[in-house]
């Protein structure tokens, strides 16, 4: 027999909030689904280190799906699925719906650059017999997790005739990697008493290449590494000025934990959400509404460029398909709504004094949405509307979407941004969710499955 609920449970149960664990009463059935979402995610995640490879990705999935490749200026048709790839680094796919577009846009908006260490344009230089590749850091990393762990190079070299030759090295299981060198500890008595800014510098993230010389002269080292490369690629030292190379951790994406319920790998900010952003847009097949994902590139350096979430493109693009479509791009845009996919960061434990806990993302609790992002005071942040937060209540509690809200640390803590407000900029009603990650920024990043595939759900009760 179970014992009657007081008056004071029953009262607690009726007006508290409680965030819920996935986990709690989760059917075998579910499970099921949340680790096989998880196996087509994994695959994504390793052939999409890169924004150009996740475009390349990203039109793959969609081809098998019927997309159709669309050009600014093109005919589009109700029913008709197009996708515009943006100079290989950005990408726009949509599913023009049965309804007027004028009721707007379902637009999932995700990021697909991830930070790096980028090669400079002239990276290749010798050191007392060995060859290394200078680089610049994309993005914003703890630069002393990226030394002396595996790098592969992936990137492409514009050739002065135009033939873009594609570079991967260091992902085949024949394939040699990289690294950056560090000081043992038994030397390191000095620099372990330095703060780590000081210990480790931009410049001195120079990747070790080589170590044989090509016959005898001067820089022997950095010539045989020329001649390799000149024999598989055929480029010479000048190419590497034409060149988009970066180095960024060698290796799969892997579960995580004996029960197998997590995954680690590199780039889960934010391939996390532009997978779900495209399964969602698949999925939406017979949805009336127009749904569009975006994939855009230059995120984690603020957005900037023409491949980057500020370029004008997002709002050319709805002119065109409005004008197309025999209807007005501005009312096309205030009737549209946004989600901005990308990550936040999850609670860990092992560091609970830079976390809120009740304000913020729990692992296994579910999609995180984030009504305002900013820092210091919400400077920066397009703080999305009680109404359009209340909308997304609605319809997440009708196809039984698990969810939670967070902010990124205690207030004052730090902080961080999305692409959130510049399309918010261009009137679209828009708010952040996404997926909680541990060790955002890392090499190698931490999710879990069960929140990957309540984003998924989000995204397709969203576009539904
Ligand atoms: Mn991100
Ligand atoms: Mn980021």
């Amino acid at each position: 027999m179970e014992k009657e609920k007081t008056t004071e449970e029953l009262l607690k149960e009726k007006l508290f909030y409680k965030k819920e664990n996935a986990f709690k009463c989760a059917s075998e059935d579910y499970k099921e689904k949340v680790n096989a979402y998880g196996e087509g995610y994994k695959a994504f995640l390793d052939n999409a280190k890169t924004e150009r490879e996740a475009v390349s990705e990203g039109v793959k999935m969609l081809k098998a799906e019927g997309y159709v490749e669309y050009k600014l200026g093109d005919k589009v048709e109700k029913g008709g699925k197009y996708y515009l790839n943006n100079r290989g680094k950005s990408l726009y796919a949509f599913k023009i719906g049965s309804e007027d577009i004028e009721n707007g846009v379902r637009i999932c908006a995700a990021h697909i650059d991830s930070p790096r260490l980028d090669l400079k344009q002239h990276p290749l230089y010798e050191n007392e017999s060995f060859a290394y590749f200078k680089t610049h850091y994309y993005g914003g990393i703890r630069k002393y997790q990226w030394v002396t762990i595996p790098l592969a190079i992936h990137g492409v070299v514009t050739l002065i005739n135009g033939e873009n030759v594609e570079i991967t090295i260091g992902e085949d299981e024949n394939d040699p990697v990289f690294c950056i060198t560090d000081l043992l500890p038994h030397l390191a008595r000095e620099q372990a008493t330095k703060p780590m800014s000081a210990v480790f510098t931009g410049e001195g993230m120079n990747i070790l290449i080589g170590s044989e010389p090509y016959g005898e002269c001067d820089e022997a080292v950095k010539l045989h590494m020329l001649k390799i490369l000149n024999e598989k690629y055929g480029i010479c030292e000048s190419d590497f000025m034409s060149a988009e190379l970066t180095a960024l951790p060698a290796g799969k994406a892997k579960d995580l934990g004996l029960d197998k319920s997590m995954i680690i790998g590199y780039g889960h900010d934010d391939k996390v959400c532009a997978y779900p952003c495209l399964t969602s847009l698949i999925e939406s097949e017979n949805s009336p509404h127009t749904v569009m994902c975006i994939l855009a590139d230059k995120e984690e350096i603020g957005s900037e460029g023409v491949s980057g979430m500020k370029c004008i493109l997002l709002v050319d693009l709805i002119e065109e398909l409005a004008r197309s479509l025999g209807a007005n791009g501005n009312i096309v845009r205030a009737n549209s709504m946004c989600l901005s996919a990308d990550v936040n960061a999850g609670y860990d434990p092992l560091f609970p004094e830079v976390y809120e806990k009740r304000n913020a993302a729990i692992v296994n609790c579910g999609v995180v949405m984030s009504k305002y992002t900013g820092s210091g005071g919400k400077s920066g942040t397009s703080d999305a509307s009680a109404e359009f937060v209340a909308y997304l209540r609605k319809i997440f509690a009708e196809e039984g979407v698990i969810w939670q809200t967070a902010e990124l640390g205690k207030v004052d803590v730090g902080g961080g941004g999305t692409v959130a407000k510049y399309v918010a900029n261009q009137n679209i009603t828009t708010v952040d969710v996404g997926v909680a990650v541990l060790s955002m920024h890392a090499p190698y990043e931490v999710i879990a499955k069960t929140d990957l595939y309540e984003t998924h759900k989000a995204f397709c009760a969203f576009c539904k």
